[in-house]
């Protein structure tokens, strides 16, 4: 009876643990959502209890997560009070490893950029470039102040076991089965979350986090068009991990049958006709016909000669547009999603290509679609995969987030 008793105890005392952190994490996604949001609005928008929520603000002050300001916006009558996330206390170090370029950040709780660096991603150890990137986040870390980090995330453009922190393979970085949460804690021994993930599924993350898209974040896509392609695949409120890890790796898909050949060893995979690198090698060999033009090398070069009418230009976007239209609607057929979100440089020449892209997904969707699938560039305001690492991290802070990986 005695040790019954003890036990219904301990159970309880769980119980009210978890409860007590549930409640804590929609009152700081509720804050989040909304702010400023009134301090009296917060019970009836999370239908938790007066003294639950007075209880638990109390607390989310205390530890500096939330601040109070007035509320100048109300009329007479008893003085409102707004709450915010409390920016400038709690920040996260970001890690976003690809080639050519490695990018690190402090990132705060509002997903705002308060400092930021590049690393030429030359060809060197694993080990070598965990250690200079760490050294720039420090060095980072000294400028805005003395503040520990909440935690370290690092999204990479290739295949991970967000589980075990393992990259098991990334083709740009020449990686194979790098433990990275591993060589991120030797450098890092006092921050106790590491987390790691592939780029697109950790900006999937930071959309939900941190983008301003309304939609339900149950059932979407989000593409994140680079050097390579990759998705992020959210169904019925989880991100697809897949058998091996492998979920979302689109970029492999076969669009043109006995196509160009891929360096996976087949051919025709989608990334060859709808990555950055193929609008600027046709971009670049239109101009190659023309003597004394100069021969374009990067996106802002197609971008920059679109903007004035170039032809040659305008009709290698078209191209590409059509090309990344084509597999999403394949995506779509399959997938039914609510939204299709993209990222990446292509976002800054939406109003160039969002037309063909729309046009060449719609015309290939499932005739059960009731509706046709909205295809929105991100709203994210940086880089997806440097705010999807930070979202890595931050996530825990808001354990309630409608979807989880
Ligand atoms: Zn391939």
């Amino acid at each position: 009876m005695h040790t019954r008793r003890h036990r219904h105890e301990g159970i309880t005392r769980i119980n009210s643990k978890v409860a007590r952190d549930i409640n804590r994490s929609i009152i700081l996604s509720t804050v989040r959502r909304r702010q400023p949001i009134p301090r009296s609005e917060l019970a009836a928008i999370t239908r938790l209890n007066k003294s639950t929520v007075s209880t638990i603000v109390a607390r989310l002050i205390d530890e500096e997560l939330l601040v109070e300001s007035p509320d100048h916006g109300g009329g007479v009558g008893r003085k409102r009070v707004n709450l915010s996330l409390r920016q400038g206390k709690h920040f996260v170090g970001a890690i976003s490893f690809d080639a050519p370029c490695t990018r690190v950040a402090i990132v705060d709780i509002n997903g705002t950029l308060r400092a930021r660096d590049e690393i030429w991603t030359k060809v060197s150890s694993p080990e070598t470039l965990v250690a200079q990137c760490v050294a720039r986040l420090n060095a980072l870390r000294s400028t805005i102040g003395p503040h520990k980090f909440y935690g370290i995330g690092a999204s990479v453009g290739g295949i991970v076991d967000s589980s075990q922190g393992q990259v098991l393979y990334a083709a740009n970085l020449d990686w194979n089965k790098v433990d990275l949460a591993t060589l991120i804690r030797e450098q890092v021994p006092d921050v106790e979350a590491i987390s790691v993930e592939n780029d697109a599924k950790a900006a999937t993350m930071a959309e939900v986090l941190w983008g301003t898209h309304r939609f339900t974040a149950t059932n979407f896509v989000f593409l994140l068009i680079g050097v390579g392609i990759g998705a992020g695949i959210a169904i019925n409120g989880r991100i697809l991990a897949g058998d091996t890890h492998g979920a979302g790796e689109v970029g492999h898909m076969t669009v043109v049958e006995g196509g160009e050949q891929c360096a996976c060893g087949n051919a025709g995979c989608w990334h060859l006709y709808a990555s950055e690198q193929s609008v600027v090698k046709w971009f670049a060999e239109a101009k190659k016909l023309t003597p004394g033009a100069p021969v374009p090398s990067s996106l802002s070069d197609v971008a920059d000669a679109a903007h004035t009418g170039d032809a040659d230009a305008l009709k290698a976007l078209r191209l590409w547009a059509q090309h990344i239209g084509v597999g999403i609607g394949d995506m779509i057929c399959i997938l039914d999603p609510e939204v299709v979100i993209v990222g990446g440089p292509i976002t800054q020449l939406w109003d160039l290509v969002s037309e063909d892209m729309t046009q060449a997904a719609q015309s290939r969707r499932a005739l059960s679609r009731q509706r046709p699938t909205t295809i929105l560039p991100t709203s994210l305001l940086d880089n997806p995969p440097l705010l999807g690492a930070a979202a890595l991290s931050i996530r825990g802070i808001f354990a309630d987030i409608t979807i989880s990986m």
